[in-house]
């Protein structure tokens, strides 16, 4: 790129893109470039097996129906709603983007996030322009009183349970509590991106109790099509309706519909099950090993297929295990995680090369 289209494309941009950071993914961070056997995988909480799946090419040549009808059928089903109540989006991502442009005037409007939390709610209120308020959670739980705070003053809440980094379920009565105080002033948006490693806690079913109730949901964690960009928004029938204005016209492709159907099949959803007490299993495992280690302070509770600990060595194990081409999370930035690592509960193998790797270096560092 030359200087001139630069400075062309700085003068032309909206002013606060110029020094705006985009959300550090971690493949951002770290690039697969379709190599994805060179490495082990541990950053950004994917399943680790592939399933197979069949795509007929017979109607590429149209566009497909808005929300396709094999999909919502199927999501509709496995979540218990009516078909009205879901919409079906690019990932759950595209999900909270569309609730922030559905609901926020830009340079007008406010979200509130309850940091340590998922990264995007904010990316995608800066790239809208809404304003993001901060309610810091305390123990991991909901500050009350802070949110009490926020009536009147935010659109959108966005909660997060199981929380992303920090892994556990926020509990039903604070979540209750959070719909009670935003009931005629905001949506409740709760992020359920892990809910299938408990499923029994969604909170999906109380879509009939409260009205500015939105549960957000994906295909990319526990059942393992990360790289299918597929999501959904469970939310009233007007809410949907209203975001259905927002979204892109065809948002789900072909191919995505017919694959993510499949997965959500009998046979689909028995093997979702089975991965997912097969990682709950191992993800127990691998808390005790943590706990059991002594240069581990803290192990954070987790509801989800990946652990937050956190050591005074951080950045000796981050480190150490990418020289042993294993990637896992640094959480460290995030407020209140100070000296943080996650870990996602990959492979059996892969977590006890993990393992391996750790011990060998402080066997030969002796500490
Ligand atoms: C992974 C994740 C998402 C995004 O899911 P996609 O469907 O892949 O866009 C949303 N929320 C949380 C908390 C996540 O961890």
């Amino acid at each position: 790129m030359t200087d001139s289209t630069n400075s062309l494309v700085n003068k032309l941009a909206r002013t606060e893109l110029i020094d705006m950071v985009p959300y550090q993914s971690a493949r951002r961070l770290q690039a697969g470039n379709g190599a994805f056997n060179e490495k082990i995988w541990l950053n950004a909480n994917e399943a680790p097996g592939t399933g197979e799946y069949k795509v007929s090419s017979d109607c590429i040549n149209r566009y497909p129906d808005f929300q396709p009808d094999n999909l919502l059928d199927a999501y509709s089903e496995y979540c218990a709603l009516p078909k009205q109540q879901v919409l079906a989006t690019r990932g759950a991502d595209e999900g909270i983007e569309l609730l922030i442009r559905t609901f926020c005037t830009p340079y007008q409007d406010n979200i509130v996030i309850c940091p340590p939390t998922y990264g995007m709610y904010a990316i995608s209120a800066e790239n809208h322009g809404a304003g993001i308020t901060k309610v810091p959670l305390i123990n991991n739980e909901l500050d009350l009183d802070g949110l009490a705070e926020q009536v009147g003053k935010a659109k959108v809440v966005f909660l997060c349970s199981p929380g992303n980094p920090t892994g556990n379920l926020l509990p039903h009565g604070q979540i209750k509590q959070a719909l009670e105080l935003f009931k005629d002033d905001a949506i409740v948006v709760v992020d359920e991106a892990y809910i299938e490693f408990d499923a029994q806690k969604s909170v999906a079913s109380w879509l009939s109790d409260y009205d500015n109730l939105v549960v957000l949901r994906t295909l990319s964690k526990a059942f393992a099509l990360a790289g299918l960009r597929c999501g959904f928004t469970l939310a009233s029938e007007a809410i949907i309706t209203m975001m259905s204005k927002v979204i892109a016209p065809y948002p789900i492709s072909a191919p995505v519909a017919e694959i993510a159907s499949q997965a959500l099949n009998q046979t689909g959803l028995a093997k979702m099950n089975a991965q997912v007490s097969n990682v709950i299993s191992l993800r127990e495992s691998l808390i005790d090993w943590l706990k059991a280690q002594a240069w581990c302070e803290t192990v954070f509770p987790s509801d989800a297929n990946f652990v937050l600990f956190k050591t005074a060595k951080k950045d000796e194990i981050f480190n150490l295990l990418m020289k042993h081409n294993i990637l896992i999370r640094d959480q460290s930035k995030q407020q209140q995680l100070a000296n943080c690592l996650r870990i996602s509960i990959g492979s059996e193998q892969e977590l006890e090369s993990l393992k391996k790797s750790i011990k060998l270096y402080f066997n030969a560092n002796n500490s």
